[in-house]
């Protein structure tokens, strides 16, 4: 291969990819009657939203590099990276093809012979050989172009990050520590916590963008203990900003975004997980305040927390499903440990008890049961007005949590890319550095190419959000969709060039792989994210 693929080529290969897509969408949306028999083709659902997804990405990158005018190497990534994507979504159609009633001629037409030569030469070894080499050279550096302000973003929390989160993140994993104050203090005078709280309630609104890159970056440094401590509040605020009354905005935004309170988010319950609609903890009236029983699982940073968002069920009738559901700001007192028993005065107790987990180590998620606990009735969120709106206020906040957790997973992902790129040039077998084989650099090229579409799908939507949440709320869904598996594959891929070190806690490529395998799994497990979410949005007339 002499020539470099360009951005013609990739906007061929993803111009013929989407006409595929699109083929794919019309046709699935008639099976599944406007995606309401989605139940009775799931597979097929599966398939094609996962396929719809790689498109948008690819559609994001080819935007994002023309834009920064950048040309070489961003260029010969973005085609790479776009030939990866349309391998994966052609590999993912063809098995559906006949059930979509497209056949082989749909493939023939959409991907003439010309076309699938661009395929083969922009996906070339030799492209991702030529970038996985770039990589190592540069060490996997992130210069990803940005605008003046958002540059400053970056490279300030970068900056905090690398010299306050950093050389803790590997004892706080290791000893499944608790995020130490000093990160929450350092990280609120730096404003991270009021980043998506208006500014009249004393955030700094900077925008979706501005949270996603912060949250990429301390992820960078650790996934656990600074990457995911905003995603909470973030999710609270947005509820609150969505649905809340104007006494608890001006109550609780302003502590959320001093840092002031720490928050966690208590929907899963033990029998209940993607079935929100179906929560069955208890919220009953008691004259003015409300009365809170039942189990809830994995709240996150439950011991910790300031307050818990919780959602429950305030109608006793079952069958009004999501309509039944309320969501309360539940004070408690704050705890260091593994697990606690907070007790009120009248008698009401929350206990908690930390679930041991491979990663994801150092808020802890906790199991809680609440027995008789008391809840003021002013911390019903929305008020009276807000009985039956639990469900879509925590789904306001979901949305948000979404487009943060895809950028958690470029964070880690980056992290992998970088600390793999550092080992494959210093680690020498057979007399040469394993970073100078043919199959490190490939590999190193696909790892470099993969992080590019995700970031692209995932700013795009942070964009997309700043404009209008509630349309952007499925782009963010595919983004965090894309992202999640893209940190997956890519740690995986990380430990793999670093043999048997990779398996050594002492390497922190082994914390990033069991970090990332969380990802795909909350804030919406992955099947039904596809299905219910983006399949659903997709496929809906
Ligand atoms: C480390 C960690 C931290 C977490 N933190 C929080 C938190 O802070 N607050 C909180 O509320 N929750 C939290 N969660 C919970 C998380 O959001 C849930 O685990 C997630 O929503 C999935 O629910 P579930 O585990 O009950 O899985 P289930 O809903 O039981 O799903 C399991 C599997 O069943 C299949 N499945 C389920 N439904 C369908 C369907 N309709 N069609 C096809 N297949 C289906 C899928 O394969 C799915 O992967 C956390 C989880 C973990 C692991």
């Amino acid at each position: 291969m002499s020539t470099h693929p360009t951005l013609a080529d990739a906007r061929l290969l993803c111009d013929a990819a989407g006409s595929l897509v699109e083929r794919a969408l019309d046709r699935a949306r008639e099976i599944t009657d406007g995606g309401k028999r989605i139940d009775d083709h799931q597979v097929l659902t599966e398939r094609v939203a996962y396929a719809a997804t790689q498109t948008r990405a690819a559609v994001e990158l080819i935007d994002a590099v023309a834009a920064a005018e950048r040309g070489g190497l961003a260029e010969i990534t973005c085609a790479a990276s776009v030939a990866d994507l349309t391998r994966s979504l052609i590999g993912r159609l063809e098995p559906s093809l006949d059930d979509l009633g497209l056949g082989d001629a749909a493939l023939e037409q959409t991907f003439p012979t010309e076309t699938r030569s661009v395929l083969r030469s922009a996906g070339h070894e030799s492209v991702f050989r030529l970038i996985g080499r770039h990589c190592a050279e540069t060490r996997g550096r992130n210069d990803w172009p940005l605008d003046d302000l958002h540059e400053q973003v970056r490279e300030a929390v970068r900056a905090f990050a690398e010299k306050e989160i950093a050389p803790e993140a590997e004892r706080i994993h290791r000893n499944d520590d608790l995020v130490p104050e000093s990160f929450i203090r350092g990280m609120a005078e730096l404003g991270y916590f009021g980043l998506a709280v208006p500014e009249r309630y004393g955030g700094s609104e900077m925008g979706n963008l501005a949270m996603v890159l912060t949250t990429e970056e301390l992820s960078r440094a650790s996934l656990a203990a600074a990457g995911s401590l905003i995603t909470r509040p973030e999710i609270l605020t947005k509820a609150l900003v969505q649905g809340g009354t104007e006494a608890q905005k001006a109550l609780w935004l302003p502590k959320i975004a001093a840092g002031e309170i720490m928050v966690g988010i208590s929907v899963t319950e033990p029998d209940i997980g993607s079935d929100v609609a179906g929560v069955k903890c208890r919220a009953e009236k008691r004259g003015d305040d409300w009365v809170i029983n039942g189990p809830k699982s994995w709240c996150t940073f439950a011991g910790r927390a300031n307050v818990l968002a919780v959602l429950t069920r305030t109608d006793a009738d079952p069958n009004q499903g999501a309509k039944g559901l309320s969501l309360f700001i539940v004070p408690k007192d704050r705890f260091d440990g593994h697990d606690f028993v907070m007790k009120q005065p009248g008698g009401g107790r929350l206990v908690g008890k930390a679930d041991a987990t491979p990663g994801y180590r150092g808020m802890h998620s906790f199991t809680l049961n609440f027995e008789n606990y008391l809840v003021p009735g002013a911390n019903l969120v929305g008020g009276e007005q807000g009985i039956g709106r639990g469900f879509y206020l925590q789904m306001a906040g979901f949305a948000a949590g979404r487009l943060q957790t895809g950028g958690r997973a470029c964070g880690l992902a980056q992290a992998a890319l970088e600390k793999t790129a550092e080992y494959v040039v210093d680690r020498v077998q057979f007399a040469r550095p394993i970073a100078e084989y043919q199959l490190t650099q490939y590999t190193l090229g696909r790892m470099t190419a993969m992080l590019a579409a995700s970031r692209a799908i995932t700013y795009a939507a942070a964009l997309a959000m700043d404009a209008d949440e509630r349309s952007a709320a499925p782009l963010a869904a595919q983004a965090k969709l894309l992202s999640c598996d893209m940190a997956v594959e890519l740690t995986q891929l990380g430990q793999l060039l670093h043999g048997g070190w990779g398996y050594a806690e002492e390497y922190p490529i082994s914390r990033y792989v069991v970090d990332a395998q969380v990802l795909p799994i909350f804030e919406g497990v992955k099947p039904v994210l596809e299905l219910k979410v983006v399949g659903r949005s997709l496929l809906s007339d």
